[in-house]
């Protein structure tokens, strides 16, 4: 039986982090589903289109191809064929995703993506619908939690060190937004499944994180 494991959770839990070293333990594929979102907000942002207008962001949608392929382990997304890796991992992309990401004809082509990416391989996926609806029979589930402060700190230290300017306060507020939006959404909000484990990361590092979930696995 093939491994399945999904990791939910606000933004900036340290999802990402923990699912890929995870993914690379377990000889898994990771796929990290925020960025096929951020992916149609970076179309949506540079196409000008009205994140509020659903019409329009569905009518778009329906015409764009997002893939995901790997190289060397890595997940590269491709949107209507270009890497656009070095572009979704702005505040202002996620934003936008965050605001497209509550329309359930976008979510419908994505989740179709995410469940054939996920078939025939053993898959560690991060997101926010992951355990409750993408992969309901995944096992182990995560809610990966930590406190707005924390998760705006460990923001903050991306951006400085790719050089980026990194205000705390702003960065905190544009999580506790997306994580408002996120979790009162009408279609998939981010909630914890039933069956999920609750991982509060604010205090753990990420070698205990991960131990904790292979112990989980077993
Ligand atoms: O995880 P990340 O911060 O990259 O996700 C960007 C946005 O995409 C989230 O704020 C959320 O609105 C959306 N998303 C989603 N479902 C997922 C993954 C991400 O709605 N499975």
């Amino acid at each position: 039986m093939s491994l399945k494991i999904a990791i939910d959770g606000p933004a900036g839990a340290g999802k990402s982090t923990i699912a890929k070293g995870l993914a690379k333990k377990l000889n898994a594929i990771y796929v990290d589903t925020g960025a096929m979102y951020r992916a149609i907000g970076l179309y949506v942002l540079r196409n000008g289109i009205d994140k509020n207008d659903e019409v329009a962001v569905v009518e778009a949608v329906s015409t764009i191809n997002v893939s995901i392929v790997f190289e060397d382990g890595q997940q590269v997304v491709l949107l209507n064929g270009e890497n656009v890796n070095g572009f979704i991992r702005t505040e202002e992309v996620g934003m936008m995703a965050s605001g497209i990401s509550g329309y359930a004809k976008v979510r419908e082509k994505m989740v179709n993506l995410q469940r054939e990416l996920a078939e025939s391989t053993d898959v560690v996926m991060d997101g926010r619908d992951i355990g409750t609806v993408v992969l309901p029979n995944a096992n182990p589930k995560i809610y990966l939690t930590a406190s707005a402060r924390v998760r705006a700190e460990r923001r903050a230290a991306e951006l400085e060190a790719k050089g980026e300017p990194a205000d705390i306060d702003t960065i905190e507020k544009d999580i506790i937004d997306r994580d408002y939006a996120d979790m009162h959404r009408a279609v998939s909000p981010l909630m914890k499944a039933e069956d999920a484990v609750e991982i509060d990361s604010s205090y753990m590092t990420i070698e205990e994180v991960q131990q904790a979930i292979i112990d989980l696995c077993k």
